[in-house]
């Protein structure tokens, strides 16, 4: 049984919000990768329990329309964030931000991207304490998808 656009639209947002979607028909774990050809990336998805399958790339994610850079009072609300808890959502889209520290002499500089919807911004804070490691890119550490507002 193949899951319609709506169910692979519901799964694909589901991966950006969660990581973990589920199957919409019968609510198994998906096991779902994510491939990055050409600077953007491409998700597939498979339900070990009907065997629907999923393929779209950042060209098919339904939200694109609404993508747009970080406003100013966002990317002060993301640095707020990061030096909170190492970690942001984005404004735009709701995925993860991925947030890179590298240390200067006297500053801290972060770098954030959201990878779903490209919104990226480079920040530089007085240094304080040293850069912590992000969780999230000690998974996945190379910074891909920036696109236009990098
Ligand atoms: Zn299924
Ligand atoms: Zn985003």
């Amino acid at each position: 049984m193949a899951w319609t656009q709506l169910q692979k639209n519901q799964i694909f947002e589901a991966f950006w919000l969660t990581g973990r979607p589920r199957c919409p028909v019968d609510q198994a774990q998906l096991n779902v990768q994510k491939a990055h050809p050409n600077g953007g990336y491409t998700l597939t998805a498979f339900c070990p329990r009907c065997s629907s399958t999923l393929k779209m790339g950042n060209t098919e994610d339904p939200k694109r329309a609404s993508f747009r850079a970080w406003t100013l009072a966002e990317r002060k609300q993301l640095l707020a964030d990061y030096l909170k808890t190492r970690s942001g959502t984005c404004p735009v889209c709701r995925a993860k931000v991925k947030m890179l520290c590298t240390a200067s002499a006297e500053a801290n500089r972060i770098t954030m991207l959201c990878e779903r919807c490209g919104a990226a911004s480079v920040e530089h804070v007085l240094k304080e304490a040293p850069c912590a490691p992000s969780p999230i890119l000690a998974a996945e550490p190379a910074l891909v998808g920036a696109r236009q507002w990098l």
